[in-house]
């Protein structure tokens, strides 16, 4: 495994990746790394794109001894779109290669994973877990804890001043405590009135369809509404294990909130989004409606409200959307057979900092598949 406060001792692959970059024949590298100018570049793994082809080159170690070898060929149908340098670059494929990239990237994470989390896989396995879907998206169980008297696990956030207090069996969150105050009841978390409130900082709601929408974005100071938005994407990810939590850092969110719901008001659901430094468009992420809200077109209003009035440029990119995720945006007109549509669906890839609290099974590559209405 990685030690990462010492990783000097690793070698530095700088110079190597970028001369590899510049040879005939190489369009584009996307190493996964970690470390950074100063401290020199450990590669784990990279993807080289020659034209329609993609190689999948990983290192391998023997006694001490690292080598980069060439794993696994693959051929795209579609253009690619790339954005910024080498060292902080994004590659956004097309949806209708989708197939190829999800095996592309199981393949990768695996051998990224020997490195990071200390699973060491032969070439044999991995194709055996890709093949059998050890990474599957099946949806599970929505979340309700039922579980009697189990430990509960308290978590500190790195990014969020957030403390989540959760059942240690099943993770369905409990409580939150936003910068060590008092604690509050998960559940109280989607009240509007606390998301309105006093309670550490409020959030000015958007007013439409007689519905509350809630721009989420953290800018240092952790309020009510980056707490909510966190909890929920943590309660979504019990039902959609491929879906990221929401950490405030490059993220942000929109609540939809229904004031005739309940005595206070309730929040529905949530979109996520992103727009990486480089890239032209923003990048829709994720939809989620509460299990037992769903089916009353709050995801198509969640979806309108923030292409109409939260983001200024008129076509966004899709990421990783499943079947059902493509059903949801044809049914709102957002994708069409002309292509004149407002969603670009799309399989978003970037060079990976594989250091830090994100290299975990649950956020390897930020990927967010399938969506729940
Ligand atoms: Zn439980």
């Amino acid at each position: 495994m990685i030690d990462v406060n010492n990783i000097q001792k690793y070698p530095d692959h700088t110079e190597q990746i970028e001369r590899l970059e510049q040879k005939d024949g190489v369009d584009k590298i996307l190493p996964q790394h970690i470390g950074g100018e100063k401290e020199g570049r450990f590669c784990t793994a990279f993807l080289v794109l020659q034209q329609s082809s993609a190689k999948i080159f990983s290192l391998l170690e023997e006694e001490g001894e690292y080598e980069f070898k060439p794993l696994y060929n693959f051929s795209l149908e579609n253009e690619y779109h790339s954005y910024g340098e080498i060292w902080n670059r994004d590659i956004i494929f097309q949806w209708e290669d989708r197939e190829v990239i999800d095996v592309m990237q199981k393949k990768m994470k695996a051998y990224v994973r020997r490195f990071t989390l200390g699973e060491k896989y032969t070439l044999e396995q991995i194709d055996r877990l890709v093949e059998e879907g050890e990474w599957t998206d099946d949806r599970e169980d929505p979340p309700e804890c039922k579980c009697k008297n189990q430990p509960k696990n308290e978590e500190q956030l790195n990014q969020l001043d957030l403390t989540i207090i959760s059942c240690a069996k099943c993770n369905s969150p409990y409580r939150l405590s936003i910068g060590g105050t008092s604690q509050t009841l998960y559940r109280t978390s989607f009240e509007l009135d606390w998301i309105e409130g006093d309670w550490g900082k409020g959030c000015k709601p958007i007013e439409r369809d007689c519905l509350r929408f809630y721009e989420v974005e953290s800018d240092g100071e952790t309020t009510t509404a980056d707490a909510t938005l966190h909890g929920l994407t943590r309660e979504s990810q019990i039902e959609y294990p491929n879906f990221g939590y929401y950490r405030g850092d490059h993220q942000k969110g929109l609540l939809i909130g229904n004031p005739e719901i309940g005595s206070e008001g309730e929040i529905v659901g949530y979109l996520l989004w992103n727009q990486p430094g480089q890239v032209d468009r923003p990048c829709l992420q994720q939809v989620y409606v509460r299990p037992k809200y769903r089916d009353e077109e709050y995801g198509g209003r969640l979806l309108n409200m923030w292409h109409e009035e939260v983001v200024e440029e008129s076509r966004y990119f899709a990421i990783d959307v499943s079947e059902s995720g493509m059903d949801f945006l044809r049914n709102h007109n957002h994708v069409t057979e002309d292509r004149d549509c407002p969603a670009i669906p799309a399989e978003l890839w970037g060079s990976w900092d594989t250091e830090g609290v994100d290299v975990s099974k649950t956020a390897a590559a930020d990927v967010m598949r399938r969506q729940g209405y």
